[in-house]
């Protein structure tokens, strides 16, 4: 059966969409870190990242790429920094997280509450600069 991260990719659960290809989808954490938290994660359900295939690790690391840039756009920030967890969700992922200082990495931090027009906000802006970008 179909876990929960690959039925968001297949657009049977919703989510706040900001990027998507053929291979791939990136979506807005539901608990962020900071505004513009996004996951990336392949459309075919692997649990551990480094279990990947080299070229769709390759390739999932490029698409995470053009995601950050979407996301420096979207929200200023010194750098998008990039972190794989996957301690809660088994299907892989990538967290990209905008940074102002280290600490906004820091998994123990609260976690803000976002209404859902904002979150929505948020994924629409993150959107428009990936479309923007042409990948
Ligand atoms: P981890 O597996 O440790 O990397 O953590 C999983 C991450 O997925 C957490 O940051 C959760 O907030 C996030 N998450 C869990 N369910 C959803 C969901 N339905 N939509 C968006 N993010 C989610």
């Amino acid at each position: 059966m179909a876990g929960i991260f690959a039925k968001i990719a297949a657009g049977e659960i919703p989510s706040y969409k900001c990027a998507e290809s053929d291979k791939f989808y990136a979506f807005l954490d539901i608990n962020p870190l900071v505004k513009g938290h996004t996951l990336v994660i392949p459309r075919r359900e692997v649990d551990y990242i480094f279990d990947l295939d080299d070229d769709e690790l390759a390739e999932m690391v490029v698409f995470a790429k053009h995601v950050a840039a979407a996301i420096k756009k979207a929200f200023p920030c010194r750098k998008v920094g990039m972190a794989v967890l996957g301690l809660e969700v088994p299907h892989a992922h990538i967290h990209l997280i905008p940074m102002q200082t280290e600490k906004d990495m820091n998994f123990a931090n609260p976690k803000l509450k976002l209404a859902d027009d904002e979150m929505a906000a948020v994924a629409a802006r993150i959107r428009e600069n990936f479309e923007a970008e042409g990948k």
